[in-house]
């Protein structure tokens, strides 16, 4: 069966990519590849530190490879926190409650509160990359509402529905999420 490392630990991850791709391609974690290394995220666009990640991989073991990169984008804001997302509100980030409070307040008496999720897959394949791009717009609200998700989902609106991210669930915000846009495109690549 073929095989493609997938530069994350992260289970959820691991375990949506799966579910789409069967039994068709064997997907790999770092831990699966015994690699343990704290890859590099220092590019200044999403597509470059999906580039960043599966070039490492591919640069150190030789595999197959692809990584993923996400950041919410605010229009009034030109795109911040966009690939700063993680660590909007400084330190070592994913402190979810800071950022979402910084996000709020740069927001304050703003009228436009429209934004969008957006998540970049690179793939290397026999050395050559393809990019993936799944999007889902939304505005933000103005006080958090919802207990499930992560990061930015309890202020984040999809377009279309009157629930946060957080507020919706798992199983429905799958659906229609960046992530799994992104994971449907490079799905049907890898299925052609
Ligand atoms: P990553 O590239 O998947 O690690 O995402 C970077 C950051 O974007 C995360 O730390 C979160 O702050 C934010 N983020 C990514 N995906 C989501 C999501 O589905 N909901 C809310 N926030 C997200």
């Amino acid at each position: 069966m073929k095989k493609l490392v997938f530069a994350t630990n992260n289970a959820h991850k691991l375990e949506e990519i799966r579910a789409i791709l069967g039994d068709k391609i064997e997907v790999l974690s770092l831990n699966d590849i015994d690699c343990h290394a704290d890859i590099p995220e220092t590019a200044d666009t999403l597509e470059g530190n999906a580039a960043l990640k599966a070039e490492y991989i591919y640069k150190n073991y030789g595999l197959d490879c692809f990584a993923d990169d996400t950041g919410l984008e605010v229009e009034a804001l030109d795109g911040a926190p966009g690939v700063y997302s993680a660590r909007y509100a400084g330190g070592e980030g994913h402190d979810s409650e800071a950022n979402m409070k910084r996000l709020l307040k740069e927001l304050e008496g703003k009228d436009n509160r429209r934004a969008q999720f957006r998540t970049v897959i690179c793939l290397i394949e026999g050395g050559e990359e393809h990019f993936f791009e799944g999007i889902v717009k939304g505005r933000i609200i103005e006080e958090k509402r919802g207990g499930s998700g992560f990061g930015y989902d309890p202020i984040f609106v999809p377009e279309g529905y009157t629930e946060t991210f957080a507020e919706m669930g798992g199983e429905e915000k799958n659906k229609i999420s960046h992530r799994a846009r992104a994971v449907q495109k490079l799905c049907a690549y890898l299925n052609k």
